[in-house]
């Protein structure tokens, strides 16, 4: 059955000029967007969608890269959308990512990754809602 999941396109890969490749890559593995928008988080935003990860010794700097350049944010649909956005992202660290993953490819390190994919449905659906109203998915 299709379903959805979320991505953000992060800092890094809109600086780098990489947007249309990552979203391309996703089209090609069978994602349609259903909605999607450029964006610079606020530092609050940064902190609320990081917000499971705010005892971390590595939150304060991942909120600074997440606000550190805007950003496209999209709900995608696909069968097993969120496990397979999992796969074809790669690991979170680009260094130990599969050959052939997003992150391979055009992250930077850990924390310079490229793309954002959501770990649950559960999750997905927070952050769908988080950024789109339901009328903004097409
Ligand atoms: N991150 C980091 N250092 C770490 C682990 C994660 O800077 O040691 C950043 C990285 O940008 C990552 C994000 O925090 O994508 C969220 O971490 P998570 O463990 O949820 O990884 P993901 O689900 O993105 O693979
Ligand atoms: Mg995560």
């Amino acid at each position: 059955m299709s379903n959805r999941t979320f991505t953000i396109i992060k800092p890094d890969s809109v600086r780098k000029g990489n947007f249309g490749k990552i979203i391309g890559r996703l089209e090609e593995q069978g994602f349609q967007v259903l909605g999607i928008k450029k964006v610079s988080l606020t530092q609050k935003q940064a902190e609320a969608f990081y917000g499971v990860h705010r005892e971390r010794p590595f939150f304060k700097s991942l909120v600074e890269y997440m606000t550190s350049g805007p950003v496209y944010v999209a709900a995608l649909e696909r069968e097993s959308a969120v496990p397979t956005l999992r796969q074809v992202m790669g690991a979170t660290d680009p260094a130990k990512a599969d050959a052939g993953t997003i992150r391979k490819e055009f992250g930077e390190s850990i924390e310079q990754n490229a793309i954002h994919g959501s770990d649950s449905d559960e999750n997905a659906k927070i952050e769908i809602n988080f950024f789109f109203a339901e009328s903004e998915l097409l």
